[in-house]
């Protein structure tokens, strides 16, 4: 499985901290935040109290001094049995998949006759709808293009076959397909674009009465 290229990831060992979400690439159930930090001793300089009231004994890890919650759910439990199932290799696989999946759309996407592909990026892959008629308008077709695909966006979220979000892109309102769970297959990805065309020729239709292909 391919995994992130490096250069992607070469900064991260400049960073001081590094904040992430488990639950979206760790694939743990919502919510869990996570923070790396170089140096602990900076977190309980910023964030340790000892009232007098506090009987905690010193010399053993007391979470509440790295951070700024006192009482707080056991996050880090979900966190870590996913760490310890999946294993780097099982995370390595799921990622990887993830990506591979997002290229997969993207190449489909390509090839599908009403749609743009635009970025391609880890598991983010960018495109959006042109109607047939408009594919080579160029400029004066851009304010269309970014109407359409807005509302073909909201239609898509409210459909409830495929939900994707947006993203602007030197200035085309594109939609944006996020792969983060390893659940997705390649039949799901497979049929993404013929979903996405189909709403978008209701949208067109709509937006341009009379006017279709
Ligand atoms: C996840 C995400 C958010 C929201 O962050 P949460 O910690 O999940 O609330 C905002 N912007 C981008 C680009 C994200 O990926």
């Amino acid at each position: 499985m391919p995994e992130a290229p490096p250069d992607l990831a070469a900064g991260i060992a400049l960073a001081d901290s590094v904040a992430v979400d488990p639950h979206k690439w760790l694939y743990a159930p919502l919510e869990a935040g996570c923070t790396l930090v170089r140096d602990r001793q900076a977190l309980i300089d910023a964030f340790a109290y000892r009232p007098p009231y506090y009987h905690l004994p010193e010399g053993q890890t007391n979470f509440y001094e790295l951070g700024p919650q006192n009482s707080r759910g056991f996050r880090a439990l979900k966190v870590w049995l996913a760490l310890r199932q999946a294993g780097r290799s099982g995370y390595v696989r799921m990622i990887g998949d993830d990506c591979r999946l997002a290229a997969a759309l993207h190449a489909h996407v390509s090839r599908h006759p009403e749609l743009e592909a635009a970025t391609l990026s880890l598991s983010i892959a960018t495109f959006r709808y042109v109607p047939r008629d408009l594919r080579a308008a160029g400029p004066k077709a851009a304010d269309y293009l970014n109407t359409h695909n807005e509302t073909l966006l909201a239609r898509l979220k409210l459909g409830g076959e495929v939900f994707v979000t947006n993203a602007v892109v030197d200035g085309r309102f594109l939609l944006r397909a996020c792969i983060v769970n390893f659940r997705t297959t390649d039949a799901d990805v497979a049929a993404i674009p013929e979903m996405v065309a189909r709403a978008g020729r209701a949208v067109d239709a709509e937006l341009r009465p009379g006017r279709n292909d």
